[in-house]
């Protein structure tokens, strides 16, 4: 894409009512537009973004057999008063509205009761399990508090996956299964070394749940790790009890501040029970269908990621989730960076080219905030000695590589 059709601009100012840095960052560099408190639109770079962190998490859900469905946002007050989670007293975050002729609905915050329900009408026989059903979808959940940017919003796309598994054993192959691909995820999109998967609480179904915690000092749990198992647990959880069962060592362990990005559950027959998701088993007995719930926040993710990777100059974007992996800068020299340009993307190397006219040191700044990978940068210099300068964002190292192999550079020798 050329620069100059980008409809959004980098801007130096810093925006006044955003404390977190990932909002600061992603506002100026233009990937995110604030409409109000806890409410963000994605803009043309930030899509990018967001998409790619969907990608990743939907080939690691369907590596699995996860499969895909979308259901609605709007929810009926009668489904949810069998599961007793309609009134606000139960479930704080509701957004709610009356119809003209006094019907009520809700925006669902969470979406275990409708996938719940649409499953009675599938699952009758074991035949029918075990299976996995996952979306990305709009919830609703009105917050209070709105200060950490996109990672806690009131409207957010969240990844949520349900299992439906005929045994208790059966159940925890799903959820082992979930659990690894949690952990290739967070891999994948560069969060792999600061995430641990945390024991936190866990409901009525199981002793705990696990919680994917990434270390931050912009996060709001506190977690404790022990570094040398990679073991962590929830301060919400954290007592003598809880340690021994565990078998983790009070002295080994390191308080700090943590973002959950996910988060997977043992629901059991929580909803199962009130809803009628039952099948026959090989004897002919009915018995109700074991689930479970895993979440992730792509939005949340994307801030994580901000908020962990990025240094004094901006953002710096692991290539897995970068808006670009190419920023072609040209100092001067449009006529062999358009054709460098066309090189690059009829190699299917996605390339944001700054082919507008301001000074070489507002672009190195601006390319320095968006922070896609590579910086291409095609002087007078480059074009005399037939060489680009290619600069990698994450440690400032440069490369020249010859024009001409420029675009087999990106192809095969980076990957
Ligand atoms: P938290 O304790 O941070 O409020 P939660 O326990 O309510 O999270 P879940 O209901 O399990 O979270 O949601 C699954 C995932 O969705 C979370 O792990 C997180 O990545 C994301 N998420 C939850 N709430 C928000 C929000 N308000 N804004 C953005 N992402 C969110
Ligand atoms: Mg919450």
């Amino acid at each position: 894409m050329r620069q100059s059709q980008l409809f959004t601009r980098v801007s130096r100012q810093v925006p006044k009512d955003e404390v977190s840095k990932n909002a600061q960052l992603l506002i100026r560099a233009g990937f995110i537009h604030k409409e109000m408190a806890g409410v963000y639109s994605f803009l043309p770079l930030g899509l990018r973004v967001l998409n790619k962190v969907i990608g990743v998490i939907r080939e690691e859900m369907d590596a699995i057999g996860g499969q895909e469905l979308s259901l609605t946002a709007l929810q009926e007050k009668a489904l949810w008063e069998k599961t007793d989670r309609w009134d606000d007293r139960k479930v704080d975050v509701w957004f709610k509205t009356v119809l003209k002729n006094g019907t009520e609905l809700g925006l669902g915050s969470t979406h275990e009761e409708p996938v719940t329900r649409l499953m009675t009408q599938y699952v009758n026989s074991y035949r029918d399990l075990p299976l996995l059903a996952y979306q990305f979808q709009t919830k609703f959940r009105n917050e209070m508090r709105a200060k950490s940017g996109i990672m806690r919003v009131r409207e957010f796309i969240m990844k949520d996956l349900y299992s439906f598994a005929r045994t208790e054993e059966e159940h925890a192959e799903l959820y082992a299964s979930v659990r690894a691909a949690y952990l290739r995820i967070f891999e994948r999109v560069g969060l792999g070394k600061s995430t641990y998967a945390t024991f936190a609480s866990g409901g009525i179904f199981s002793k705990y749940s696990e919680e994917f915690q990434t270390v931050s000092e912009a996060g709001e749990d506190l977690i404790y790790v022990d570094e040398a198992s990679g073991r962590a647990l929830n301060k919400e959880v954290f007592t003598d009890e809880v340690l021994a069962d565990l078998g983790m060592k009070r002295e080994a362990l390191v308080e700090k501040k943590s973002i959950e990005v996910g988060n997977i559950f043992t629901l059991g027959t929580r909803f199962s029970d009130p809803l009628g998701l039952k099948f026959r088993d090989e004897h002919g007995e009915e018995r109700p269908v074991l689930m479970g719930c895993y979440g992730i926040g792509p939005g949340r993710v994307m801030g994580t990621i901000v908020e962990t990777l990025s240094d004094e100059k901006g953002i710096v974007w692991p290539e897995s989730v970068a808006p670009f992996r190419v920023h072609l800068l040209s100092l001067g020299q449009d006529k062999e960076a358009d054709r460098i340009y066309q090189d690059l993307t009829s190699s299917g190397i996605e390339t944001l080219y700054d082919d507008r006219t301001v000074s070489a040191g507002e672009k190195f700044a601006e390319s320095d905030l968006i922070g896609i990978p590579y910086q291409v940068i095609i002087g007078k210099k480059t074009l005399e000695s037939g060489e680009a300068e290619v600069k990698r964002r994450s440690d400032g190292s440069v490369d020249k590589i010859s024009l001409v192999d420029l675009s087999e550079h990106f192809r095969v020798v980076v990957g």
